[in-house]
């Protein structure tokens, strides 16, 4: 047996055997949907300049620059599909494995490939939804756009007059209490956690494979490049995430 194997088929043993299986995802599962990561150089997202919430709040020309911001990634991201390793996902949860999955990606994908919305935790929002920061109303992120090109105006809330704002988390904005709680929870009560792509650079979403481990989980990582906390990974794996969780899948079902 190689390596590659060998470490598939402990990790398809240690998924196989858990109790309380979490996954924990980053832009890294998506590039294989044709969604470039956050940190490749001249990707799409350095197109932009980063407006944070504070600006958002107090200057409509930021508002402006960051809907149209999001309206034109919107735009580029929409026809993506999810790949092998969304759709691994997916099969684990059906196979009764897979109990709760965190994201810090913003593109639906993983609802899309057939996880329940009740396991998926977006830690950092989504861009399918547009939300009023004061009553927490939220509309699909189209009827928004559709009111911004009629208009030219950022929409306020028809109900409160609050602002309405693209339902991710911007830098500069706090985390969702009830995400953060949940995915807190779940790392605590996770025997084997399995982190897909992400780079674990942005706090406090890292935290959370972090926090498992020192609960006593074992960690699965499948990310092509470094992480600070490769050390504590039981299993690493540097290849593709979909080559890597079809072959695990694949091992689960034949057994
Ligand atoms: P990141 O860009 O910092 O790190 C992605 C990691 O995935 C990298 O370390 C890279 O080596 C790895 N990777 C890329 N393709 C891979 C593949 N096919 N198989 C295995 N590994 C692969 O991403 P992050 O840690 O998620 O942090 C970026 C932030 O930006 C997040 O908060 C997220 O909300 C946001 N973001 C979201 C999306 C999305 O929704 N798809 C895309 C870009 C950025």
């Amino acid at each position: 047996m190689d390596s590659f194997d060998r470490r598939v088929t402990e990790a398809a043993e240690l998924i196989r055997d858990s109790q309380y299986l979490c996954a924990f995802t980053g832009a890294g599962i998506s590039t294989e949907s044709g969604i470039p990561d956050f940190r490749s150089p001249g990707g799409i997202w350095n197109r932009y300049r980063i407006v944070t919430y504070q600006e958002f709040l107090s200057s409509r020309e930021a508002r402006m620059e960051y809907w149209r911001m999001k309206y034109e990634l919107f735009r580029d991201l929409k026809d993506a599909r999810p790949n092998k390793a969304h759709l691994a996902l997916a099969e684990l949860e059906r196979m009764g494995l897979l109990k709760s999955l965190i994201t810090q990606n913003i593109d639906g994908l993983h609802q899309e490939a057939g996880n329940s919305p009740e396991i998926v935790i977006e830690l950092h929002g989504t861009n399918r939804k547009a939300i009023c920061i004061s009553c927490e109303r939220t509309w699909p992120i189209e009827e928004i756009h559709s009111i911004l090109e009629d208009t030219g105006f950022d929409p306020k809330c028809e109900h409160c007059g609050g602002l309405i704002k693209p339902a991710t988390v911007s830098f500069g904005q706090p985390m969702p209490q009830e995400e953060m709680g949940r995915a807190i929870e779940a790392a605590h009560r996770s025997d084997v956690l399995l982190m897909i792509g992400s780079s674990l650079q942005v706090e406090p979403a890292a935290s959370i494979p972090r926090l498992a481990y020192h609960s006593g989980a074992r960690l699965i990582f499948i990310n092509r490049t470094e992480t600070p906390y490769d050390h504590m990974a039981k299993i690493l794996f540097r290849e593709s995430a979909s080559e890597v969780m079809e072959r695990i899948v694949e091992i689960l079902k034949s057994e």
